[in-house]
């Protein structure tokens, strides 16, 4: 959900605003949280040395107040000073109170002879020192017990017959505006350094955001020169690795299509050539009788003839065409169903005889196991019928065509092998080109349009299936097609 939405962002859609955005990131984290650790540290330290100073200054006053009796009588001066000096010197409020809970003495002069119950100052007469930081008013406030020192009765002279009796408190406030004026100084002086990292980083990622797209923007040029049709030669942008592999990737598919543009010009010429023969073939026999003023009637019926055989050749070539067409493995649809092979092959066998007995060429069909496929019928019987057809034509006189089905778990197979002239060895690879003949007059004495390979190997295709020929000049020629039972879609 997030990863769409932040997608439809158009500005998060560019490369180069990412890598800006991810050097932002990586540049300003560090930098943030570095601040954050120092203000802490710095802060946490500058309090703690503050209320370490003032326990050591307040330490040394709670003995003084125990030598001068300060808290039976607060009229010392010398204490008053010390006091003031203090509180004068942090800026700060000192009350000194007695175990009674009464304030003696309060440098504000405020709170005197006031009752204080603070759990900081209950704890401290406990024996216990306690400190506070008050950030948000910029204050420490800490407590530290005024003890006496008594020597025990009947006690020896040494030290465990001494005793620390608290005798009152001393609760200091002190103001912590310096810490807060230079922490506020330190994180100005950071946020400058932040400011100025942002810039560089600015800096940096547009520098290297143009030199890391320099090879796209070169690759996307030469991309849209050949699309604009000014080159159609393979780019080369060797700036880098990923542009190098794009480059590579681009130049097999323009070679691809210079190949199918070739083949398509090679196609449509090869189409035009054949579609003109016959019509050449009409207009001489044509000419050739509107030429002669008198021409018998048995002449005009001889060119009749021969125009209307040039017509059914050319309603051949059509029809042959259209069904290549269709054979596109691409947008062809198969009509997949569950065929008897061996019926079907004795099917086509039947309607072919008739036309091999003409020739005086022996068919013999041998099964060797009953074959049931997933195949499109129709496309099937044509493959079938275009190699036996093709064994008796290209046949010799008293010659024979030999058609075999076998299968195994996975495939069938039907061999068609003939004892007629042969496919020499440079024509086998050429066989199914569409248009290509061995013998180009043999074949269209024989009525051969050069389409019934192709069309042969595109439905073998079709079904995922395979064929291959092999073929001794003047001895014969052995087709095997081998295809799938089941029928495997994309
Ligand atoms: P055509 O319509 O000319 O028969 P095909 O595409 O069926 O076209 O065959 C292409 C060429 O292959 C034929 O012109 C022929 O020269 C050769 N050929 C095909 N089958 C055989 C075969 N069984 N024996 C000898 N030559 C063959």
């Amino acid at each position: 959900m997030l990863k769409d939405k932040l997608r439809n962002i158009k500005i998060l859609r560019s490369l180069k605003s990412r890598i800006f955005l991810i050097l932002l990131i990586v540049g300003l984290l560090p930098c943030i949280s570095m601040r954050y650790a120092i203000l802490q540290n710095y802060e946490q330290r500058a309090v703690n040395v503050k209320i370490s100073d003032i326990s050591t200054q307040l330490r040394i006053l709670a003995n003084h107040l125990i030598t001068y009796h300060y808290l039976q009588d607060t009229s010392s001066e010398v204490i008053n000073a010390e006091l003031d000096q203090l509180s004068g010197l942090y800026d700060g409020r000192v009350l000194v109170i007695n175990n009674d809970l009464r304030v003696v003495k309060d440098t504000y002069g405020i709170s005197e002879n006031k009752t204080i119950i603070s759990e900081e100052v209950v704890r401290c007469i406990k024996g216990e020192n306690t400190s506070r930081y008050d950030k948000n008013n910029g204050y420490v406030e800490m407590t530290i017990p005024i003890t006496e020192t008594v020597t025990l009765e009947g006690g020896k002279a040494d030290t465990e017959a001494k005793k620390e009796i608290v005798r009152g408190v001393m609760l200091v406030s002190a103001s912590t505006d310096t810490i807060g004026a230079t922490l506020e100084i330190l994180s100005r002086k950071a946020l400058l350094v932040e400011v100025i990292v942002i810039l560089v980083i600015i800096m940096i990622s547009i520098l290297a955001a143009k030199g890391l797209f320099k090879p796209f923007e070169k690759i996307t040029e030469a991309l849209n020169q050949v699309q604009e049709g000014y080159t159609d030669d393979p780019i080369s942008v060797t700036d880098c690795l990923e542009t190098e592999h794009i480059g590579e990737a681009f130049n097999q598919v323009l070679g691809r299509m210079k190949m199918l543009d070739t083949s398509r010009q090679e196609f449509v010429s090869n189409v035009s050539h054949e579609l003109r023969t016959p019509i050449t073939s009409m207009k001489v026999l044509a000419d050739s009788l509107i030429s002669q003023k008198d021409a018998p009637i048995e002449l005009y019926q001889e060119f009749m003839t021969d125009i209307a055989a040039e017509i059914d050749r050319e309603d051949k070539i059509i029809t042959e065409l259209l069904s290549l067409v269709k054979m596109d493995r691409t947008a062809a649809d198969l009509n997949i169903s569950e065929v008897d092979i061996d019926a079907l092959v004795e099917l086509i066998m039947r309607r072919l005889r008739p036309i091999a007995q003409k020739r005086d060429v022996e068919v013999v069909y041998e099964s060797v196991r009953p074959v049931t496929a997933a195949v499109d019928e129709v496309k099937l019987t044509l493959v079938i019928s275009n190699l036996v057809e093709n064994a008796v034509k290209y046949n010799k006189e008293h010659g024979w065509v030999r058609v075999r089905l076998d299968a195994d778990h996975q495939y069938f197979t039907v061999e068609v092998a003939d004892s007629g002239v042969g496919i020499p060895r440079d024509s086998l690879e050429h066989i199914y080109e569409r248009f290509y003949r061995v013998d180009k007059s043999r074949s269209r004495e024989i009525g051969g349009t050069g389409l019934g390979l192709a069309i042969t190997r595109s439905a073998i295709l079709m079904h995922r299936g395979t064929i291959k020929a092999e073929s001794i000049e003047g001895e014969g020629t052995t087709f095997t097609i081998r295809i799938p039972l089941k029928y495997i879609p994309v």
